[in-house]
């Protein structure tokens, strides 16, 4: 059952801030708050779903174009050499926040992950970031 008061549904609302990257009519994308590499972006469809079995087939798919269109530029915008997507579906996969997300994690050739849902970042380097790849978009 997808719950409302997840807090992605209260970033959708505007409820809670975000450092946004991107939006379109159908998906959200914004900046993890505990990133595994600089510019780990999270990208989220704006319909309810708590994961990937219970999203349509065109939720996930405008997901995805989203994805494919910003995984390049933030890849570009913060010298990485290549991107890991990561999604979790249930508790014990890990996952903690109950709203469908995409997690897009820029990796640099040798550069280990820091670990997930880790540490919080500086606001200040979040925002700068997000600047960032705002800017090559
Ligand atoms: P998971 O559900 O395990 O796939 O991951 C949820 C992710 O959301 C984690 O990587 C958290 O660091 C991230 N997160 C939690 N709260 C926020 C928030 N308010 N803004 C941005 N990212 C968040």
């Amino acid at each position: 059952m997808y719950d409302d008061n997840n807090i992605f549904a209260k970033i959708l609302k505007g409820d809670i801030p975000s450092h946004k990257i991107y939006e379109d009519d159908t998906t959200y994308a914004f900046l993890d708050v505990m990133p595994r590499s600089d510019g780990h972006t999270l990208v989220i469809p704006k319909a309810d779903a708590t994961g990937l079995l219970d999203a349509s087939g065109q939720v996930i798919a405008n997901c995805m174009a989203t994805i494919q269109m910003l995984a390049p530029k933030i890849v570009d915008a913060m010298g990485a050499d290549g991107f890991l997507i990561q999604q979790f579906n249930g508790e014990a996969a890990g996952q903690t926040v109950f709203h469908l997300h995409f997690h897009i994690v820029p990796r640099k050739l040798g550069q280990s992950l820091r670990p997930h849902a880790g540490e919080m970042a500086d606001p200040e380097t979040l925002a700068s970031h997000a600047h960032i790849i705002r800017a090559a978009l």
